[in-house]
This record gives C-alpha cells, structure tokens and sequence, in this order.
C-alpha cells in the first residue's frame, strides 16, 4: 500500500449519509501547504498530499464534525512516525515545567477519591499513552498501569521508564478499572470501534476519562470565515474528529457510557479559579469523566 486517502462518506458517529460540506481546501492551495511545511518543519511529504483537499463536513443528523477525506493507514503511519518531529515532541515533554507534573498528579489523586480501593487493586489502561509521563505519574501513586501505545519511539521510552506497555488491546476480558484517553479520539479513524474496544476492556461500573480538544464555534466559524490555522480542533491531517461536549456525550452514550461529575475540588487559596473551572467543567468543557454500565 502506498501513502493516499481514503474517505469517509458517512458520519464516523452515527453512520449518517446526510452531511454538509464546511470547507474544501486542496493540499497544494499555497496558504495551507505553507501552513503545513511550516508545522511539521519541512518533514511533511507535501507532493504525496497535492490530489486530495482538506475537506471539513457537518453532520445533519448528530452534528458532528469530521475531515470526510483522511490519509490511509500507511499515510497515518508516515504522519505519526516520521512527519510529526519525534525529538520535538520527547524534549517538548522533558522540558515541561512543574504545572504539568501538578496537573497530572491532580487527575491521579481525583481518580484515587473515584476508585475507593487500594491502589494496587485497581487497574489502569492508558490508552493512546504517548511518552509514558502520565501513566509513569500513574504507577508513582501505587496503581496497577498499562500502557497501550502503537508508536515505536514512544512505547520504547515508556518501556525505559519502567511502564508496562502492550501495542494491542488483550483479546480476553482484561478488567480494568479505568482507561484514561487523553488527546486521542480525535485522531481515530474510526472512533465508534475504539471506544467498543476500550469499553470491552472495562470491569462493570469502570470509569472512562476522555479528553479531546473543544470544537465548540468551529462549524460556524468554518463556514462564515473558511479556515485558519487557530482552529486547532479540526487541524488539517491530524485533528480528523472535532467533538463539542453535546457530540462527545452522544458518542459516549452509544457505546453504554453515562457521564458523571467528580467530586467539587475547590481550595481557599485559590477560590474563584477553582469555581470558574468546576463551572467549566460541569457545563462547557471536552473532557468528561463516564461511567460504563
Ligand atoms: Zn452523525
């Protein structure tokens, strides 16, 4: 198989064949290609992509909004393996400053409240896990981690930091008490399979947290002002599926997910953030906590 495009006619939510075209830019149109040869620092294969457009289309029937027209699965490997920039990608993790680590720690000690066990009695899939930070963060605090991840480069540093790591999810039940999927649903050609896959995965009553970037606007700002390069939900090539927190919440509801609010994590010091983001959270945001049933 050689790099291309492949299609995708039908909603990637809910099958629907009634969906309307937002935006239809070809590659080789000057303003994207520079935008591309630009973010991937001359390592995308621009002449492999000068047949096919960056097209954009809304679903009529759940609103969803998705790239109808992505790379194949060798284009997929080409793009996630040598077009994104590896090292920048590693150091950009290395280099982070302490609010990350917080951060991380954070959504650990949420979980730990979630879970009502031992740590070392509840197990963790880290789906789509990347470098391995969050699941090493994860395995620091006592839990019992795995990491899922199809990149080479990525598993091989998670595995040197001692996480466990597997590049296929267990045929058998597995029973996990949680899968986390930061950033990773929006880069899945075929979301509805991954989500079945990961639910198969869970022990009755298993909490998911999936986090994916907030399209909320994009479809009209899409359609009323045409593309641009800040609309990082729907970003050319990799950003295929561009949830708003209605669309996530359906698309979880089908695979038997109820979403649920954690517990209110408010603090004097910093009182009015913490309301401000409790309120984001319960109301606005795309990332959400589920439980399966
Ligand atoms: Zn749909």
């Amino acid at each position: 198989m050689s790099i291309g495009f492949q299609q995708r006619e039908r909603c990637p939510l809910c099958d629907s064949g009634n969906n309307r075209l937002l935006c239809d830019i070809a590659y080789s149109d000057r303003r994207l290609a520079n935008y591309l040869e630009q973010f991937y620092r001359g390592r995308v294969a621009l002449d492999l992509l000068q047949s096919a457009s960056y097209r954009v289309a809304l679903c009529e029937d759940c609103g969803f909004v998705f790239q109808d027209s992505i790379l194949n699965d060798k284009g997929m490997q080409a793009l996630y393996e040598d077009w994104i920039d590896q090292e920048q990608s590693l150091q950009r993790k290395q280099s982070a400053d302490s609010t990350r680590y917080r951060q991380y720690a954070g959504q650990i000690q949420t979980l730990a409240g979630l879970l009502k066990r031992r740590p070392d009695q509840s197990r963790i899939l880290d789906y789509g896990m990347g470098w391995g930070y969050w699941s090493r963060m994860a395995q620091a605090h006592g839990f019992d981690v795995v990491g899922f991840e199809l990149s080479k480069q990525r598993s091989e540093h998670a595995r040197q930091m001692g996480i466990t790591v597997i590049d296929s999810l267990p045929a058998t039940e597995a029973g996990f008490d949680f899968v986390y999927a930061n950033q990773v649903f929006e880069h899945l050609p075929d979301p509805v399979q991954a989500l079945q896959d990961i639910c198969r995965q869970l022990k009755p009553g298993g909490i998911v947290y999936l986090r994916v970037p907030d399209g909320r606007g994009v479809a009209a700002r899409l359609e009323q002002q045409g593309w641009s390069p800040e609309l990082e939900a729907i970003h050319p090539l990799e950003h295929i599926n561009c949830f708003t927190r209605k669309t996530l919440q359906g698309f979880a509801s089908e695979a038997g997910l109820k979403p649920f609010n954690p517990p209110l994590r408010l603090s004097w010091g910093n009182l009015w953030d913490g309301i401000r983001r409790e309120l984001a959270d319960r109301l606005l945001t795309t990332h959400l906590f589920f439980r399966y049933q």
